[in-house]
């Protein structure tokens, strides 16, 4: 067993020596220090961001052994072998241990002979090992994959609770939680599980630069076929994601007739089947993957160009997890999402069957016993049952009725020598349906997270905030910048992005004081009472009948930005609905209200970098052709579509021949500002958003030429 590492032992030091890396990573530097300083923490990082790095380092330098809980014995095992092969004195316990292995691996603990050891959860179900881990110095305990403990997350295992619950036999050692996926509402059951004691918190390293995200509007299968089309033959390299096993067969044998090579994968297929589609495409024979989400676990192809979701995910959390796998060498990569509102019917489906409520789950378990022998026991398939069920016809719902039996006891699910359908066992065959204590509220709780899922993304589609930011916001780190070249940002004027002067600083506030005006303050929150368009005309100063009729004039922000004009301000709202500052609250009738970030801007708190509507194009003093010659809000005026769309084409060209992305070129706002007053020489082209000296001696030309032999 190698050396123990001296307790002072600096992090950067213990970095390269043992780690052979010379740079922390994202907040690695934070955590570990956190961990090192003794904090609890709760630490939420992407797949391959690091995470192990952040309790390793720290059980290096602390004193005692750190125990690292981790529900993957496979990962577990690779895991010790690295360490022990940089020197550190890790091991493990889990099942594939024999007893007295076990045993002896926890006196090594108490003799101080480890500073990590894996642990796998199920292994504190017994209380005699936990007192026996008791005896050992604990530095801290981690608790990796999190997410575990939580009903809400994907991967619920109950064992994880029981970690929570032997922490106090183990005196309370200082705790860390690790997880790759935390939804505000699986960090609240991470926090309180784990009796997190004022945790440093750190959600991190979500953002990916090299993605393009984007989210195309169609309307039609032939429309998203056409688009699919061009992007395979743009990027070659990628995963098309469908939503269900029998799109995967619709779109891959489509592919397949137009000529194109992909491989299809779903969790329908046989596993000799699914194993050789994953070995077509890992070994770069196939160049395309049509799949459901069944296909991406283990996925280690980091050359995928693109991922397209032919149809909307169900949520965020799914949404972003595919999409990140493109880009994984960190190239540049397009993840484009087929956006047709009917698409959320699937996932609405599958809402329904992952929660078949009250009455189909007592009709189940009544089946269940109608069909059990004395013993209780029940075997037939899913299916077979389902047909049996007076309302069961879906036997998806049905399955999950059985999950739900098993997981609350009243039912317990089994393997049975040489078949392949598993067996049931009714555990108390006298009990009825009626006298079935079923945690109805959890079940209902749980449905309506799927759809506040379900409804995230639906949102993230209609959003015109930058895609990263939205993505960044809703997985917890608030402080992102627009990445500048999704779909939303290449539609804006990126340079136009930044902080207010002194004079926008107060219009800005005086918006969102009519916001807040006109908004409820309810439990610390603000609540939307009215629409934007109302809330605009009463900033406005409208004499409109609505507004005086109902006393909004009589308001103390009533005409406060009347000088703008209607456009501007309107432009502002839609600004400051991209940079998050007010956001609409859906119901019967939308309504506008303030963000908590809106209210902090509002009490000048916070600075925020907002794109700032362009208010005019003035005139050019040569009054280049076609300038406009008034002052126009903009972008109301109206661009040459063809024009428009070759200088896009030549953008495009120029990009790919620099090898940067579009925006850095001219935003689409810009081309669009030139589409509309086809400037005939650069002096007039200088006036317009986006094109300062610099852009315009670099790209300019090629974009006059256009513009010249388009007339
Ligand atoms: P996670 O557990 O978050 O999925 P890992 O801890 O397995 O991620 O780390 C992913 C990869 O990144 C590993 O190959 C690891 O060696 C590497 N890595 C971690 N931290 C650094 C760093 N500071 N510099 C360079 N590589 C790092
Ligand atoms: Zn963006």
């Amino acid at each position: 067993m190698s050396a123990l590492t001296p307790p002072d032992l600096d992090p950067q030091d213990a970095l390269e020596q043992f780690f052979g890396f010379r740079e922390f990573r994202h907040a690695q530097e934070d955590v570990v220090r956190a961990l090192i300083e003794g904090r609890d923490a709760l630490v939420v990082m992407p797949t391959g961001g690091g995470k192990s790095l952040c309790y390793q380092l720290p059980a290096l330098v602390r004193e005692g052994v750190a125990i690292v809980v981790s529900p993957l014995i496979a990962l577990m095992k690779d895991q010790v072998d690295a360490l022990q092969q940089r020197g550190i004195a890790a091991t493990m316990i889990n099942s594939t241990i024999g007893y007295a292995e076990q045993r002896e691996r926890i006196r090594g603990m108490a003799r101080g002979e480890y500073k990590l050891v894996y642990i796998a959860p199920e292994r504190f179900r017994s209380e005699s090992f936990t007192k026996a881990l008791s005896e050992a110095t604990i530095s801290f305990v981690a608790v990796d994959e999190a997410h575990c403990l939580s009903q809400w997350g994907h991967d619920f295992r109950p064992d994880y609770l029981r970690v929570g619950q032997s922490l106090a036999k183990l005196g309370n050692p200082q705790v860390a939680a690790f997880t790759a996926t935390a939804t505000p509402e699986v960090r609240a059951d991470i926090l309180t599980h784990l009796e997190l004691r004022e945790p440093a918190q750190f959600v991190t390293g979500f953002s990916r630069p090299n993605l393009h995200l984007a989210v195309r509007q169609v309307s039609s299968d032939s429309e998203k076929y056409e688009r699919l089309a061009t992007l395979i033959r743009e990027h070659e390299t990628g995963i098309v994601y469908c939503a269900s096993r029998k799109r995967v067969d619709e779109v891959s044998e489509t592919l397949l007739r137009d000529g194109i090579s992909v491989v299809a994968y779903h969790g329908g297929m046989d596993d000799q089947a699914r194993e050789s589609a994953q070995n077509e495409f890992l070994s770069r024979r196939k160049n395309v993957a049509v799949a459901t989400n069944a296909f991406g676990m283990g996925i280690d192809r980091a050359d995928i160009r693109f991922v397209v979701h032919f149809e909307v995910p169900g949520s965020v959390e799914a949404y972003y997890q595919e999409a990140g796998r493109a880009g994984r060498d960190g190239g540049p990569a397009v993840c484009e999402l087929l956006f047709n509102f009917a698409d959320t019917r699937i996932q609405d489906f599958f809402i329904d069957g992952n929660n078949p409520g009250k009455a189909l789950i007592e009709e189940t378990y009544e089946t269940l016993r109608r069909l059990a022998d004395k013993d209780g026991e029940v075997a037939v398939p899913v299916s077979e049952l389902a047909e049996k069920m007076e309302s069961g016809k879906n036997s998806m719902a049905v399955s999950t009725c059985l999950s739900i039996l098993n997981r609350q006891g009243f039912i317990v699910r089994h393997d049975i020598a040489g078949r392949r359908v598993r067996g049931t066992r009714v555990v108390s065959p006298t009990t009825c349906s009626s006298s079935l204590k079923l945690d109805t509220a959890a079940l209902e709780e749980k449905e309506r997270r799927d759809r506040a899922k379900l409804k995230g993304m639906i949102d993230l589609a209609y959003s015109r905030t930058c895609r990263q930011q939205w993505v960044l916001q809703y997985f917890g780190e608030p402080d992102s910048e627009p990445c500048g070249h999704c779909d939303s940002c290449c539609d804006r004027n990126m340079e136009a992005v930044r902080l207010p002067n002194a004079e926008e600083t107060i219009v800005l506030k005086k918006a969102l004081s009519g916001v807040a005006r006109m908004s409820w303050r309810r439990d610390g929150e603000w609540v939307g009472r009215f629409g934007r368009n109302k809330i605009i005309q009463m900033l406005l100063g409208s004499r409109a009948k609505e507004i005086v009729d109902s006393g909004l004039d009589q308001l103390s922000t009533y005409g406060l930005l009347k000088t703008e004009g209607s456009a501007y301000v309107g432009e502002l709202f839609r600004e400051m609905e991209n940079a998050g500052l007010v956001a609409v609250e859906m119901g019967d009738y939308p309504l506008l209200t303030l963000t908590e970030r809106g209210d902090l801007v509002m009490r000048g708190r916070q600075a925020i970098r907002l794109q700032w509507p362009q208010r005019i194009i003035r005139p050019t003093s040569k009054g280049g052709r076609g300038a406009l010659d008034g002052p126009v809000a903009w972008p109301l005026a109206r661009a040459d579509e063809p024009l428009f769309e070759a200088m896009k084409e030549k953008r495009q060209a120029m990009a790919n021949a620099a090898g940067v992305p579009v925006y850095t070129i001219f935003p689409n706002l810009t081309l669009r500002a030139l589409a509309t007053i086809k400037p005939q020489d650069a002096d007039s082209a200088v006036e317009v958003p986006g094109i300062g000296p610099y852009k315009a001696k670099r790209y300019l030309g090629p974009f006059l030429a256009i513009i010249q032999s388009h007339r």
